[in-house]
């Protein structure tokens, strides 16, 4: 077949750009798809590193290991800027080291037990409740008068990076209601 100048570019031009779009063609020849392809899910959530909280893009495989880190975007407190440490989030959650399940060491014992959270939840519960009941303080002298504080002064609450807005308003509320005066976030210490 005879072809002109100007045909002979144009099915050049064709054929490259096929050859470079391996995704089209794949697609169009409706054949299998390729085992290199993972499919990877992205799922926002918090750098836990300092305290800004920025937002984060991250992809799984189907095992669960962080595949990739990136700046979200969408998430007004660092609008997909991230520094190098957010990328070792990738190292804190595939460690084999990680804890994923609550421990308990009991007063007085050398052996650290296995618990379940719902156990976690109520003991904390409860031991909040006992700290709070013993240390509460409901007057102090102020010169001659006894002024109203209800307080309770042996219990303590540190927030850290991973609280979002949100976090932070229940978090206050409760400790308030409790009568908590030591409220403090990882970001002054
Ligand atoms: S990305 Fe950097 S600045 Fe932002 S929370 Fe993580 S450690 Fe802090």
């Amino acid at each position: 077949m005879k072809l002109s100048r100007r045909q002979f570019l144009q099915t050049s031009a064709a054929l490259g750009g096929a050859l470079m779009l391996p995704g089209a063609t794949h697609a169009d020849s409706g054949g299998e798809k390729s085992p290199l392809h993972k499919s990877v899910g992205s799922q926002a959530t918090i750098c836990p590193y300092c305290s800004c909280g920025c937002g984060l893009l991250i992809a799984t495989d189907a095992h669960g290991h962080i595949t990739n880190v990136e700046g979200d975007p969408d998430n007004p407190v660092n609008r997909g800027a991230l520094d190098p440490k957010s990328i070792a989030v990738r190292q804190l959650s595939n460690s084999p080291l990680r804890l994923s399940k609550v421990r308990y060491r009991a007063p007085g014992a050398t052996q650290w037990e296995e618990k379940s959270w719902d156990w976690a939840i109520e003991q904390i519960a409860q031991r909040v409740k006992k700290a709070r009941d013993e240390s509460f303080v409901k007057t102090f002298k102020v010169g001659d008068k006894n002024v109203a504080v209800n307080r309770a002064e042996a219990i303590a609450w540190l927030g850290g990076a991973a609280n979002n807005s949100e976090d932070c308003y229940a978090a206050s509320k409760l400790t308030r209601a409790l009568g908590l005066v030591y409220l403090e976030h990882q970001a002054r210490i």
